[in-house]
């Protein structure tokens, strides 16, 4: 147990060790743990079709940890060996105050941390931008499907890509280095990616592809969204000269250059090309849920724990049990019209 630590203006009296121990989380794959995804919120002030329905029912504020709670915890995972933090959601800037936990967070760079990172729709970005970079932060990943207005506007059901984009350069501006996140979808933006990525690239900011994940309930088909990255990848190949990459990031992503634009693209591929054999993360929700992997059922809650009378012994417990049920891998499947999702979690509460 530490002392006071002094976090700005989050309060924080009683630093636990979670797991009452330093030891490194290793999985009964042999895999160790060193990045975390960290929800601080479930709500959103977008409604991607693809994401979540428009009359998304969000959680009581109740359920969710106070910024104390969430600093607690992720200091615990630092603790134990985890590097990289990277806050999402939901949308992370939504939630009130949480630069000071990008604050109390960005503390702890040097001191066990490596990276200190979010990712954002950068509808609010542009408020930000600077206090991230003096927090700390020094790359964001933004997700952006299209530049065309109205399509924004169809796709997020919101008319924001004004203020998306005037985010999008103020994180340029404060010197954060920007990844844009697409996913790709059928008939919606399959025809403007080229565009969307030579656009991103001529900015100086790195492109990723996602394919579409069956997760959580939505107003649409999954079917039709999905559009398989290998048959983008063939038709860039038509335009573009594309070379595999050797880059890597320690996330999913497999990495090709083109040499046309001089940029580098990043292919997310959980349907076409699974990567679990590689993965290093856990993920926990606003409300404490620990989900070990993004596309199983398995969970342990740290939030009773943390708030038990023996934090300290009741998380060391659910870390053993976090590495004993983290699956060999997702199965995702997009073959059946109908279907039901993967998981019923949304993207939006295991954050993406
Ligand atoms: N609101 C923030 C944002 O959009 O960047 C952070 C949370 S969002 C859930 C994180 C990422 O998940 C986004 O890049 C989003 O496009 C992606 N995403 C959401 N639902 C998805 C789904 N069903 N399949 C694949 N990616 C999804
Ligand atoms: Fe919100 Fe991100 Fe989901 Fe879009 S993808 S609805 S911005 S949480």
């Amino acid at each position: 147990m530490s002392d006071a630590v002094n976090t700005g203006n989050i309060r924080q009296p009683d630093l636990i060790t979670v797991g009452g121990s330093d030891a490194p989380l290793v999985d009964r794959f042999k895999r160790s743990i060193s990045y975390l995804r960290l929800s601080v919120t479930d709500r959103c002030d977008l409604r991607c079709t693809y994401c979540m329905p428009e009359r998304m029912k969000f959680l009581p504020r109740k359920e969710v940890l106070t910024l104390e709670e969430l600093y607690e915890l992720a200091c615990g995972f630092i603790d134990r060996g985890v590097t990289k933090i990277r806050v999402t959601g939901g949308e992370p800037l939504v939630r009130r105050d949480i630069i000071d936990l990008f604050h109390a967070l960005g503390r702890r760079i040097g001191n066990g941390l490596e990276e200190l990172t979010l990712t954002t729709n950068a509808t609010q970005l542009a408020e930000h931008a600077d206090s991230l970079a003096r927090a700390g932060v020094r790359r964001v990943n933004i997700s952006l499907d299209t530049l065309d207005r109205e399509k924004f506007a169809a796709l997020t059901r919101r008319d924001a890509l004004p203020r998306v984009l005037e985010g999008i350069a103020a994180a340029k501006e404060a010197g954060l280095r920007v990844k844009l996140n697409a996913v790709a979808l059928k008939g919606v933006n399959e025809e403007e990616l080229p565009d969307l990525i030579a656009w991103g690239h001529a900015q100086g900011h790195d492109v990723t592809l996602i394919e579409v994940m069956p997760l959580g309930d939505i107003e649409e088909e999954r079917l039709d969204q999905f559009l398989p990255l290998s048959d983008v990848r063939a038709r860039l190949e038509q335009r573009w000269t594309l070379s595999d990459s050797d880059h890597k990031t320690g996330g999913p992503a497999r990495y090709v250059d083109i040499a046309d634009t001089g940029g580098r693209l990043g292919l997310i591929t959980p349907l076409t090309g699974n990567f679990c054999a590689g993965c290093n993360r856990l993920r926990v929700t606003a409300t404490g849920q620990l989900y070990p992997c993004l596309g199983g059922s398995e969970r342990v809650d740290l939030r009773a724990a943390l708030r038990s009378g023996d934090p300290e012994r009741n998380l060391a417990e659910a870390l053993a049990q976090a590495m004993m049920i983290k699956p060999e891998k997702h199965h995702f499947r997009m073959d059946e019209r109908g279907a039901e999702p993967a998981q019923p979690r949304h993207m939006s509460m295991t954050g993406g």
